[in-house]
This record gives structure tokens, sequence and C-alpha cells, in this order.
């Protein structure tokens, strides 16, 4: 059993390896805070940035940024509220549907996302120095455990289509509004849409 308690954590791998994690995401939130910082950014506030620079377009709405927080329907409206204030974000009713109200970068906004492109290039490099074997070893470790935790509703992962099991590529290569179709909301896809991030997205080997 897992324990905070170090004297614990000695006599168990997986509980050492458990107390490894958890150091590597207090540094990435210590990154992410630190950059928000010198950006006058909350780390809720860069992590709606990011959502909104790389999040498939449909998903682009308050409720979309409070399942990407996992925060309130309140508390997302709120760090979309302090972005709008920052002209960062712009509200927009969707065209097809006017009651709902998209959320979309502004140039400045899209501009401010670039500059926390690299917040995790330390732990990236700190990666990268191990041995090749190793890097493959822990990538096929770290997502067998974001598996589980995805499967136990931890953490929603947003992925991009090409790995999904709706993906259906080539579906109608002439149709204007995208070659590729999306099964899971019965949708063309256009090409560039296939390369952002999907909170739907399902692997092909679940
Ligand atoms: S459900 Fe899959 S195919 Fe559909 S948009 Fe999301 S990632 Fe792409």
């Amino acid at each position: 059993m897992t324990s905070f308690d170090p004297a614990q954590r000695n006599d168990s791998l997986p509980a050492r390896i458990t107390s490894a994690l958890y150091r590597i995401s207090q540094a990435m939130n210590h990154l992410l805070r630190a950059r928000g910082e010198a950006a006058g950014l909350s780390p809720a506030q860069i992590h709606a940035l990011l959502f909104l620079q790389y999040a498939r377009p449909g998903v682009r709405t308050i409720g979309g940024l409070a399942e990407r927080l996992a925060a309130t329907y309140a508390t997302a409206s709120g760090v979309a509220d302090a972005l709008e204030r920052k002209q960062l974000l712009r509200r927009k009713p969707l065209a097809e549907d006017r009651r709902t109200v998209t959320l979309n970068l502004t140039a400045k906004g899209g501009r401010e996302a670039a500059t926390v492109e690299d917040v995790l290039g330390e732990v990236e490099a700190a990666i990268a120095s191990l041995p090749e074997a190793e890097q493959e070893a822990l990538q096929r470790a770290a997502q067998a455990i974001v598996r589980r935790l995805q499967a136990a509703g931890h953490v929603r992962v947003y992925e991009m289509c090409w790995g999904c099991r709706f993906f259906q590529r080539e579906a109608h290569p002439d149709d204007p509004r995208g070659p590729h179709h999306c099964a899971f909301v019965d949708a063309p896809l256009p090409v560039a849409e296939t390369y952002l991030e999907c909170p739907d997205f399902v692997p092909l080997n679940l």
C-alpha cells in the first residue's frame, strides 16, 4: 500500500516509483506556476490557453474547458472571464447554433499561448538524456499507467484523431467539408482538425 510515509516507501519498488512520479508532477506544477507568474497568468489560465490553442473546435466551450480543468462550470467561467479581461480570449456564438457560445483565442491570446509552449522542456530534456531503450520502456510503462488511471476516471486523455477508434481515414476524399470522418460525432473532418486534441479519443487497441 503506497503511503506518503518515507519509511514505508523504502520497502516497495512500486511505492518508490509512485513517489518519483509525484515529484515529477510537483516539478511540472512548479514550472507552470513560475511561467505563469512571469506572464501574469494563473496555472489554470495557462491550461486554458493551451486547451483553446489545441483542442478540437467543437469542445472549445465553457463546458469543455471545465472538463479539461477538472473544475466546475463556474470556475471555468471565471477563468474565461479573466482571460477575456486580458483580451486573450473572445466569446462567440456558434454559427450553426447561436445558443452555444464558443471560446476563441484572440491574436494576443495565441501569442501568449506560444510563449508557454516550452514549459515542459526541462522534463523532456531530462527524459531525452536517458538511453533510448529506457525511454521506450518508460513510454510503455507511462502509457499503461495512464490507461489504468483513465479507465478509473481519474484523467481524461486528449489525443489526435490518427490513433483513434472513431477515425475513418479518407472516408469521403472529395467532400469539401473534409476528406476524413469522425464516427463519434458522425461528421467530416478537415485535415487540420485531425491534428488537434480531442477528449473523445479512444485508442485503437483499447
Ligand atoms: S472522436 Fe476520435 S476521430 Fe473523432 S474527433 Fe475525436 S479523436 Fe478525432
